[in-house]
């Protein structure tokens, strides 16, 4: 579904994204992990076309995304929904649950009717594990993990063919982690979606992702089954990020 092929990307003059390439297969889930500031989130920013990088080649399904017109992008970006650490960063405060949804459906002009679009924002709120009365409630009402599901139900209204995550779980409870975690297990199975997921846990990763990339100071050193690479990490680097798990 999506292929990166020489990604760099340099702040100040700093190289922090050193000549990435990797694929993600339709249907795969893709761990990245990495130390704090091995260039992750600037990654994920870069293929989501967040953040403009340097060079390299980003393709969605046979799509030139780094060279698309304005026009194509709008599709790209439907295509390639971003899901944060933070839900508060992409929740508006003022809006409902289901306001916040119903939103993506009436940006990308996916459901112009308004009865359908509340009918569909419902559907999704159900499908994330939430209900249709919660449709009229604040982000600020809801707990951390529940916020979290309302930011994945608003990504998955565009039906994107890639998902990213950056860190999605990181800052909720274990019990929490773990809802959220099944509930992408739930989606991976019921939609055709590929997922590139970071986090720094590897537990998580291993939980959830058919493959994992390691990147280390900008560089990916390591990229393979998760099993495989747990088991036989080729890279010292990687050794280390596994010796350092408790
Ligand atoms: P973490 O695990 O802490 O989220 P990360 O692997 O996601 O880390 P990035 O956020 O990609 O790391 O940052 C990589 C490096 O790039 C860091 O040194 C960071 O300070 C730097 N960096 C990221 N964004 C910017 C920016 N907008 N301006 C300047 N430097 C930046
Ligand atoms: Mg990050």
């Amino acid at each position: 579904a999506l292929s990166v092929r020489n990604l760099v990307k340099s702040f100040g003059g700093r190289p922090v994204v050193k000549g990435v390439s990797f694929d993600l297969a339709p249907g795969e889930v893709l761990g990245l992990v990495g130390e704090s500031g091995s260039g992750k989130s600037t990654v994920a920013r870069c293929v989501a076309r967040l953040t403009k990088p340097d060079s390299g080649e980003i393709r969605l399904g046979g799509r030139d995304v780094l060279g698309a017109s304005r026009r194509e992008l709008r599709t790209l970006r439907r295509d390639m929904q971003m899901v944060f650490q933070d839900p508060y960063s992409s929740l508006n405060p003022r809006m409902t649950a289901g306001a916040l949804i119903e939103e993506g459906l009436l940006v990308h002009g996916i459901e112009p009717d308004r009865r359908k679009r509340r009918d569909r924002a419902t559907a999704l709120l159900e499908t994330v594990g939430l209900s249709a009365a919660d449709a009229d409630r604040h982000p600020r009402s809801f707990s951390g993990g529940q916020r979290q599901r309302i930011a994945i139900a608003r990504a998955l209204a565009v039906e994107p063919k890639v998902l990213i995550c950056d860190e999605v779980v990181s800052s909720l409870d274990v019990s929490v982690q773990a809802q959220v975690l099944n509930l992408f297990r739930d989606l991976r199975e019921r939609l055709d979606l590929s997922i590139l997921f970071i986090a720094h846990d590897l537990a998580v990763v291993h939980y959830l992702c058919d493959r994992v990339a390691v990147l280390d100071q900008g560089s990916l050193v390591e990229i393979g089954p998760c099993g495989e690479i747990y088991r036989r990490p080729a890279h010292p680097y990687t050794r280390s990020l596994l010796d350092a798990v408790p």
